[in-house]
């Protein structure tokens, strides 16, 4: 969304921000997930700036083709009243970064160009203290909050606790005026849904573990990261071969806080999930018979490329997937590897049944 002077409604305060850039400009970016609704979080923020407290503002979002799972970058951008925002560009240099999944805190790009005292805000179980000795962020405000947790018992969505802690965390955020906003959007999506999103929201607002330091010196440089694959080495006719693959590579912080869980004791070994996941995540057997004949069976899931979208789970007839609460260590412990080896019945990739 993006709004000019005129567009403020009538009778709204002529609104002037605390703290603006070079441009007059005050920067928001939010680092997430598809399937996080780090758009609609961006968006609502926008809308309660924009139509409920007189601010100027922008909103866009960035995302590959393929959404839910993979990375994704939201953008806010506001202007006192009196100005306009006249540029449509990725955020940089943003005074707020706030991580949907701390994961993703693993790509050296997440932090880019945040300012000095700037605020950084994670969904995490981490503390504070862990979370800046992993980055090695010594400097500015850290906000944590186990957005996960939250979603989950409010029956809700990570998006609205976080949209909570960035109303309390930035100071000049009008925090009524984005509950408002939330609760009219809510309504027109379904009347039963307000009230555990406005929980989500104050807990959100006020489960936040703030751990505020001196500003740093300077500000994070903006990094930016080069694509693997260019016009100069990409694969003849562009086709590139590796599974679930993309043009950086990126396969950190790829699932959304739940993973898919096989019980082998429940699977009939139809292969409907097989058909389901989108990312070729199921690993197989061939077993042969001592009549010479074969099934295929399924050993298990290769986390590697799972980006933990429930379609394997809904899928299965016999409760044989479940998706739970990703814990940290589970995926490198149970994954089961994609066996890319030749797939020939008699002879390479013989195994017998347990
Ligand atoms: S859909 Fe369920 S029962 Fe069928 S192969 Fe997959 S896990 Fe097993
Ligand atoms: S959750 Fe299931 S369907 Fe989705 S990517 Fe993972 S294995 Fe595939």
């Amino acid at each position: 969304m993006q709004t000019e002077p005129q567009a403020i409604e009538q009778g709204q305060p002529s609104a002037a921000l605390p703290q603006t850039d070079e441009d007059g400009l005050f920067e928001i970016r939010l680092e997430s997930l598809g399937g996080f609704g780090a758009h609609l979080a961006g968006k609502m923020l926008a809308e309660a700036a924009v139509l409920r407290m007189g601010l100027n503002g922008a909103h866009f979002s960035s995302y590959g083709s393929e959404k839910k799972g993979s990375p994704i970058k939201s953008f806010v951008r506001l202007a006192a009243a009196s100005d306009r925002v006249r540029t449509s560009a990725p955020v940089e240099r943003p005074f707020v970064v706030a991580v949907f999944l701390d994961n993703l805190l693993n790509d050296p790009a997440i932090l880019s160009g945040l300012r000095a005292g700037g605020i950084l805000i994670v969904n995490t179980t981490k503390t504070p203290e862990e979370v800046r000795e992993a980055l090695g962020y010594h400097h500015d405000t850290l906000a944590c909050l186990d957005a996960t947790t939250i979603a989950l018992e409010e029956k809700t969505r990570v998006n609205t606790a976080m949209q909570g802690a960035l109303a309390a965390m930035i100071p000049f955020l009008d925090v009524g005026a984005v509950r408002e906003v939330l609760a009219t959007t809510f309504e027109r999506k379904h009347a039963s849904i307000i009230e555990s999103n406005l929980r989500t929201y104050d807990r959100g607002a006020s489960e936040i573990r703030i751990d505020r330091r001196d500003p740093a010196p300077e500000g994070r440089g903006v990094v930016s990261v080069e694509p693997k694959w260019g016009y100069l080495n990409a694969p003849i006719g562009g086709v590139v071969a590796d599974p679930a693959n993309t043009v950086t590579k990126n396969l950190s912080g790829s699932r959304t806080g739940r993973i898919p869980v096989f019980h082998q004791d429940k699977c009939i070994h139809c292969g409907l999930c097989d058909l389901a996941c989108p990312d070729n995540n199921l690993s197989w057997d061939i077993v042969h018979r001592e009549d010479e004949t074969w099934h295929t069976r399924l050993r298990g899931i290769d986390y590697q490329y799972c980006k933990g979208c429930g379609a394997c789970v809904d899928t299965c007839p016999t409760g044989a997937i479940t998706s739970e609460r990703e814990t940290p260590g589970f995926a490198d412990a149970n994954t089961v590897p994609l066996d890319w080896s030749p797939r020939i019945v008699d002879g390479a990739r013989r195994h017998e049944p347990s």
